[in-house]
């Protein structure tokens, strides 16, 4: 395949939710495993309901996900080469001018649906002569514009589902023009992928009567049509469609819960697949185990509860490379053993900061025995510490004291860190290190 072109185009008239993501990350890593580029396109040719903050969310969004693209347009600042497709269309005979106000709309389906007739647009408006317009205009209606379907099957060999066909003798002839002369999603989308050079609109399932209306609009635009494949959409547990209004299910919520960004986009596109969801530790990691043509159709059910198993398996596995930067943030000035010593035993990053607490004091310590302490003290070999110090003591203090398993070990990890619990002592004991480890034996706070 040579290098492709896909794309994202969300509009900003809203956060971005994990449905999005799906579809975002099956395109980027589509361009990654195939050395493509992906392109963000804003369809906010919505005026009234796009926002530039949420153009913003939506790259701040991407960039947590790690999804860098390689260009971005806004439809809104291409309204230019809309209207000269339009005009193109229109010398072509596909569009023609339609008066019906929506009630008149209304009651046509209506009266359709009474009589078991499909509710598709009648074409009523072909038969206008050119006095019945002239009468429309006058009473001071404006035409919308509708693209003249061809009655005919559309296949394409779909990237996801296979073999797929669309009859547009069952669809109404969609509008491509408003009353107001602005343009719904089809025609912006159509003239941008042909444009822009597009070779594979991957999107939702949602989108398989669109895409075959669009093939029409692109074969009569003329140009290279683009392969298209979709994926199924993510439903909550019990099958209902993923909404915007789920919140907690943005992009935003989740990264302000502190759930890891590799977690999501691994769950985005790997719910309702083949491959069992796991943890992955890079997006590279992710686009190799996404092949479309193996996203299964069934519905591909989202278990936010698997979002948190997941999120913290993945940090479990990352290196310090991949955090370093982010524990800094967190203000946890900490090098590799830290993080190989405490990430198996975080929920969330932040977290983290607590057991740098830990390792860099002040700890209340918890010394319930002084005397058993005071003999584990006193056994504490000489500096450096290692990975084996923990070991050594340990045998020395059990031999000394008679104490083993939990009676040998709770004491000792309540006076090195002040809990019950925790990452492995082998590893925080060296980065405790002796002088504050001899000190909080002693239970003094250090
Ligand atoms: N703005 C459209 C949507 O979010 C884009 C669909 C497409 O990928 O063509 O549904």
């Amino acid at each position: 395949m040579s290098a492709p072109f896909v794309r994202t185009a969300p509009s900003p008239t809203g956060y971005l939710h994990i449905g999005n993501a799906r579809s975002l990350m099956f395109n980027w890593l589509f361009a990654r495993r195939h050395g493509g580029r992906f392109l963000l396109r804003y369809d906010d040719t919505d005026l009234a309901r796009s926002k530039p903050e949420f153009a913003e969310a939506i790259a701040e969004d991407l960039a947590w996900l790690g999804v860098v693209p390689d260009a971005s347009i806004r439809q809104s600042e291409r309204i230019a080469l809309y209207d000269v497709a339009a005009g193109k269309l229109r010398a072509a005979g596909r569009l023609y001018p339609c008066y019906e106000s929506a009630d008149e709309l209304d009651r046509k389906r209506k009266r359709q649906l009474a009589r078991g007739l499909p509710p598709v647009y009648d074409r009523a408006a072909l038969k206008l002569t050119a006095e019945d317009r002239a009468r429309l205009e006058a009473e001071g209606r404006k035409a919308h514009w509708r693209f003249l379907l061809d009655w005919e099957e559309i296949g394409w060999n779909d990237l996801v589902r296979g073999p797929s066909h669309v009859d547009c003798a069952s669809l109404s002839d969609p509008v491509l023009v408003r009353e107001d002369g602005t343009y719904p999603y089809t025609l912006p989308s159509v003239v941008d992928d042909l444009d822009i050079g597009i070779t594979h609109v991957i999107r939702g399932e949602d989108h398989v009567t669109n895409t075959a209306v669009q093939i029409q609009i692109m074969q009569a635009l003329g140009g290279a049509l683009p392969a298209f494949g979709h994926h199924n959409l993510l439903t909550t547990a019990s099958g209902e469609g993923l909404s915007k209004r789920l919140g907690h299910l943005s992009l935003r919520g989740l990264r302000e819960a502190g759930i890891e960004s590799l977690a999501v986009a691994a769950l985005a596109v790997l719910t309702g697949s083949s491959d069992a969801v796991r943890p992955v530790s890079s997006l590279d990691e992710l686009a190799g185990l996404v092949d479309l043509a193996h996203v299964s159709r069934a519905p591909a059910r989202f278990d936010e509860h698997e979002l948190e198993t997941l999120s913290a398996r993945t940090l479990h596995q990352l290196d310090f490379a991949a955090v370093e930067d982010r524990l800094r943030q967190l203000g946890i000035p900490a090098s590799e053993p830290f993080w190989l010593a405490v990430r198996g035993n975080l929920a969330r990053l932040a977290e983290a900061r607590e057991w740098w607490q830990v390792v860099e004091g002040p700890v209340e310590t918890l010394v319930a025995d002084a005397a058993f302490a005071a003999t584990a003290a006193s056994l504490l070999p000489a500096e450096p510490f290692d990975q084996t110090t923990w070991k050594s003591w340990t045998q020395a203090v059990a031999a000394a004291t008679g104490a083993k398993g939990k009676a040998l070990f709770m004491p000792l990890r309540q006076a090195l860190t002040g809990r019950d619990h925790g990452p492995e002592l082998a590893a925080l004991l060296p980065l405790i290190g002796r002088e504050k480890a001899l000190k909080r034996l002693k239970g003094e706070r250090a």
